[in-house]
């Protein structure tokens, strides 16, 4: 199979066999009923949380393993490897919300917050996105307006991963006028509850992929939330999402990988099994090449990753190097799902195998947390604004 370029410590070693034996016994055997059946399992969310992988990147004060960025991509790959619902479940959980209450929270807000969804008592999720504003999310429209000791919110967020389970949501709405209207510096994250009155869970996404995480519209009516829920700075929600991403993207890219991964094992096994023409698939030099391009590319997909990983781990600024592990990562998923099709033919189109669902699985990687026109935009960026010409 691909490996790793850069050699892995023992504890990463430990915590990615952690990983592959629990996806292997708690998730593997259901996996493909759940795609089927659409169902989201939340005692998977609890298991997750007893062995600490909801709280990866959460200090140990806060009841988190305190690992760095490597070794918890490293453990979401092999989730991803077998679920790419449940991964995603988890990349959102641990890069996203938590890590923005983590660093611009109140120190009550960490209080509040941080243990239970380290535990996997509460699930996080992340909402900017809307019906209306996607690519564009500084767009947005949901409006917050201040009413004594609460914020009013109104609107609709759209595309919430795990949103109808999710015990704990950063959303960011708008706080400037609309008679003063400041772009993106009008923009602020809030931390919502789903017992907050006005909280409605909207639409349920019937999607082509990921059918096991639920993704669901989130509906704003008169929505109260007391004002100590606003996370950091007022006007400073749309900068603390997009630096987060740069979190969430080395997590789907990991997440990519995983699939990535998957395709090349089932295919090099298969190609092994299935004989035509008198012998194994594998020996024809067609079927070799295949399986020799997917191997490369996750092998390069792998190692830009984990060297994204290791510059954020030393502090390093990471918005281009996680945007191009994750346009890689993405594409590379989709070719090597593609070509494992082909790989096993007319088997390969049919729900039998699990290679249909890596494909479907493998498509939104390239479609959030900014599509690859998306990354590539602020590759570009970045190639200008760090010195190029
Ligand atoms: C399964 C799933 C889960 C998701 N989970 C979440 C979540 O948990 N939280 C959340 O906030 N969001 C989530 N999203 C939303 C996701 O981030 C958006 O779908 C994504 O950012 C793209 O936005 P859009 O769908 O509105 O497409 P659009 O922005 O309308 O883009 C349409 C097309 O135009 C292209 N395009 C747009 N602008 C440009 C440009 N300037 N230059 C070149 N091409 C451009 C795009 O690349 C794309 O090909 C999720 C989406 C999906 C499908």
């Amino acid at each position: 199979m691909a490996w790793a370029l850069t050699p892995l410590t023992e504890e990463q070693r430990e915590v990615q066999r952690v990983a592959r034996e629990f996806a292997e016994r708690e998730i593997a055997p259901f996996a493909d009923q759940w795609d089927r059946e659409q169902h989201f399992e939340p005692s998977i969310v609890a298991k997750l949380g007893e062995l600490g992988f909801l709280g990866m990147l959460l200090p140990e004060q806060y009841d988190g393993l305190g690992l760095d960025m490597l070794t918890y991509l490293v453990a979401l790959e092999e989730i991803a490897t077998v679920d790419a619902s449940i991964a995603v479940m988890m990349s959102v959980h641990n890069s996203l919300p938590t890590q923005m209450i983590l660093r611009w929270g109140t120190d009550a807000q960490k209080e509040r917050f941080l243990r239970p969804m380290a535990r996997g008592d509460l699930l996080g999720a992340f909402a900017l996105s809307e019906p209306d504003a996607g690519s564009d999310a500084a767009s947005l429209r949901a409006q917050a307006v201040r009413d004594g000791e609460c914020w009013v919110l109104n609107g609709t967020k759209a595309w919430v991963s795990s949103g109808p389970a999710a015990g704990v949501i950063v959303a960011m709405a708008r706080t400037d006028s609309p008679g003063d209207r400041r772009g993106a510096r009008g923009i602020s994250a809030f931390i919502l509850t789903p017992d907050l009155p006005g909280f409605h869970v909207g639409k349920k996404e019937d999607k082509m992929g990921l059918r096991a995480s639920p993704t669901v519209q989130l509906v704003f009516d008169n929505l109260r939330v007391p004002a100590g829920n606003l996370l950091g700075g007022e006007g400073s929600g749309f900068i603390y999402a997009m630096q987060s991403l740069d979190n969430g993207r080395l997590g789907i890219a990991a997440q990519a990988i995983g699939i990535a991964e998957a395709a090349l094992r089932n295919a090099s096994r298969y190609a092994g099994e299935r004989r035509q023409f008198g012998k194994p698939i594998k020996e024809y030099q067609a079927i070799q090449f295949k399986l020799a391009d997917i191997a490369t590319r996750v092998s390069a997909g792998r190692a830009l990753l984990h060297a994204a990983a290791t510059a954020k781990d030393r502090g390093e600024h990471v918005t281009q190097f996680s945007a191009m592990a994750k346009l890689f990562a993405s594409e590379t998923a989709m070719a090597a799902t593609q070509e494992a099709i082909q790989i096993f033919g007319g088997y390969g189109y049919v729900k039998d195998y699990p290679v249909e669902r890596l494909f479907r699985d493998a498509k939104v990687t390239e479609i959030y947390e900014g599509t690859s026109e998306i990354q590539r935009i602020v590759i570009a960026r970045e190639l200008y604004s760090r010195g190029g010409n």
